[in-house]
């Protein structure tokens, strides 16, 4: 029987709330010849002789926080732009770098631990039905740095300024001459994070903020860390206004006077600056974006190899519990590490590929632990609690451990009554050798490391809760890599591979905040090439 595959299998994807696409003329359907026998995949026709072939309007490649909000961005803010879309997730489970495990009464995050609750991610939040399972940290909870044997606060705002302990009178005043602007930039050349920061505000404030601060974000090494691309939103206060101060008051000003856009009133509010995260841990929200999508969600779809078709779109190719899949698609989205999406787009341009597997991932491990409450220093109690968000280690004062995060004094029910939980995460760009220990070596590195500031040093053992090792956990923004993006995507482009876009945390940025805002800016670009491609 010689059938269409494009007309036989579209209508069946479509889901059911949203009407046929009759834009898509132009597409030049697929003549295969094959067998409708019945497969595996709703919409699917079985090719005599070969595996089973799909078609779609947009394949997703990774089914991580990226790949799944770019899907329900298209879902809720494109719905004509590509209603018969896929995600293809190798794994089988949703979520990516998120993990939330739960046992005896401890609930512990082994990925992410947190997000920023800016507008977007609420958005996300509020569109997956999540809005009354939010959970947010108390914005007045402290952070603490390490210095000289003791857990300093961390100034949340201007006015703590001069009282904060963490940094000298004379370290003070650099910083607000430093601010002002005394030290214009270098001209052409990209500053690392560290040149950056010691020229503007001074060694105390890179040394005792911003060097654990980048343990904290990318468990990177600022020497090697862009600000530009780390940090843009700083980068850019002095690029506009010639200081970090100029720029802040530029800044109000524009705000000031741009037209006041209304805000969804179905976002919740949340109080000063804070942390969110969801009552059973960061897990629910893939999990609800996932639910929602339902059936064109397809787990432990493995890529392994994507071309070109002469007609126009792409031909994926899967390895699926099922048998090898292909899809036959109009658009692409790779939401992968950089890392894979070098090796799968090597066939299509190398010079692609090269730029992507440039890309640095350093190891980071995720330790969980409990002790009993009494175990808690009484110096760092406040009311007789562990209080505040965490605390975060600079490099220079003789511990391993990157940071803490106080994950039962955070948020509720994380921890039984009479236990505090901490998550710890230890490694990064200037640990490498995290990757040749032993989980017992990796607890043991974190409990001799908290039992000099945290933890009472006569204490009983920790209960080891979950550790795990991420060989390749967080892209680094190094000095270049807007210039390696540059070159991946426009040698697809100019190769003629329009329709495949990258995405992902080495694109958007590694927050989870960065990751919904990306998608969202993803699925426009999705939405304006299927427009022309409906009309050429
Ligand atoms: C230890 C750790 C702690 C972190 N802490 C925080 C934090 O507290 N707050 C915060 O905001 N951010 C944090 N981050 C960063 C944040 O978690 C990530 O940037 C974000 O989750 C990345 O999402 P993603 O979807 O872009 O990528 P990923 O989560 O990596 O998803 C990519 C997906 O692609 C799939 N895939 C790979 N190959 C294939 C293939 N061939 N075919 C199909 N699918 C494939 C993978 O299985 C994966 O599910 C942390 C990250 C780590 C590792």
């Amino acid at each position: 029987m010689e059938i269409s595959l494009l007309r036989s299998t579209t209508q069946l994807l479509v889901p059911s709330f949203s009407k046929p696409n009759r834009r898509f003329h132009a597409y030049k359907p697929l003549k295969l010849r094959c067998s409708v026998a019945g497969g595996p995949t709703v919409g699917s026709s079985k090719i005599e002789g070969g595996g089973t072939t799909v078609t779609a309007d947009c394949v997703i490649v990774g089914g991580g926080i990226s790949g799944l909000c770019i899907a329900q961005a298209l879902v809720t803010k494109h719905p004509d732009a590509a209603p018969n879309l896929i995600v293809t997730e190798a794994k089988d489970r949703v979520g990516g770098n998120i993990i939330t495990r739960e046992e005896n009464g401890f609930l512990w995050e082994e990925g992410p631990n947190s997000f920023q609750p800016s507008d977007p991610m609420l958005t996300m939040v509020v569109d997956s039905g999540l809005k009354d399972d939010l959970v947010l940290g108390d914005p007045n909870a402290p952070r603490f740095v390490l210095w000289n044997g003791k857990l300093r606060p961390v100034p949340s705002k201007l006015t703590d300024l001069p009282f904060f302990d963490l940094m000298s009178i004379g370290g003070k005043i650099r910083a607000g001459f430093g601010a002002l602007g005394i030290r214009p930039s270098p001209p052409g050349r990209e500053e690392s994070v560290e040149e950056f920061v010691r020229r503007n505000l001074g060694d105390e404030v890179f040394e005792r903020l911003i060097e654990p601060f980048c343990s904290g974000v990318y468990a990177g090494d600022p020497s090697k860390l862009s600000m530009k691309a780390a940090f843009g939103k700083v980068w850019k206060l002095e690029q506009n206004g010639g200081s970090i101060i100029g720029g802040t008051f530029k800044a109000i000003q524009e705000r000031k006077k741009a037209p006041k856009a209304e805000r969804d009133p179905r976002l919740p509010k949340p109080k000063g600056q804070t942390v969110g995260s969801f009552r059973k841990g960061l897990r629910m929200l893939p999990e609800a974006i996932s639910a929602r999508l339902g059936s064109k969600v397809k787990l432990s779809w493995k890529l392994s190899g994507i071309t070109k078709l002469d007609s126009g779109g792409y031909n994926l190719t899967y390895e699926t519990p099922d048998g090898v899949v292909s899809v036959q698609s109009k658009s692409v989205v790779m939401t992968v590490p950089s890392h894979v999406a070098s090796s799968l787009l090597r066939p299509l341009s190398e010079s692609a590929a090269n730029a992507l597997s440039k890309l640095y991932y350093p190891p980071v491990a995720a330790v969980s632990v409990s002790y009993p409450k009494e175990s808690i220093r009484t110096e760092c109690l406040i009311d007789g609690e562990l209080k505040g968000f965490g605390q975060l280690h600079p490099r220079t004062q003789g511990v391993e451990t990157l940071g803490t995060i106080y994950s039962s004094s955070l948020f509720p029910n994380r921890a039984p009554p009479g236990r505090v939980l901490l998550l710890n995460y230890i490694g990064g760009a200037t640990n490498t050798g995290i990757l040749s220990k032993s989980e017992g070596e990796l607890v043991e590195a974190v409990d001799r490391d908290l039992r000099k500031m945290l933890i009472k040093p006569n204490s009983t053992d920790p209960l080891k809760l979950g550790v795990r090792v991420w060989p390749q956990a967080i892209p680094q923004f190094l000095v270049g890599h807007f210039d390696l993006l540059d070159t991946a995507k426009s040698s697809l482009t100019s190769s003629g591979y329009e329709g495949l876009f990258l995405g992902g945390n080495y694109v958007a940025g590694v927050a989870l905040g960065r990751c919904v805002e990306g998608a969202y800016e993803t699925s426009t670009e999705v939405n304006n090439f299927m427009s022309k491609y409906a009309y050429k």
